[in-house]
């Protein structure tokens, strides 16, 4: 039950400092192998509790926060030109 997610360490092209700890699923970690500019340093374990990122973001799942409306427009106050 349940996938298992790798837990990797990468860094983008052109800034091998700035690198992220990512828990991805198989295909995501296929998917990111192909990436260009996305360079993997190394996997550094596995997890059954941490979820896919990608997958995270692609399917947030129950939302927490409803979306807020945005401001009612109302018109009044806006000046007429004559
Ligand atoms: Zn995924």
């Amino acid at each position: 039950m349940g996938s298992v997610s790798a837990i990797v360490v990468l860094h983008e092209e052109g800034a091998p400092e700035a690198r992220q700890l990512m828990a991805l699923c198989p295909e995501h970690l296929a998917l990111l192998r192909a990436i260009r500019w996305v360079a993997l340093d190394e996997v550094v374990g596995t997890s059954r509790v941490l979820r896919c990122e990608a997958c995270t973001l692609l399917d947030p799942g129950p939302p927490t926060m409803p979306p807020t409306p945005a401001a009612s427009g109302s018109d009044v106050g806006r000046p007429v030109a004559s």
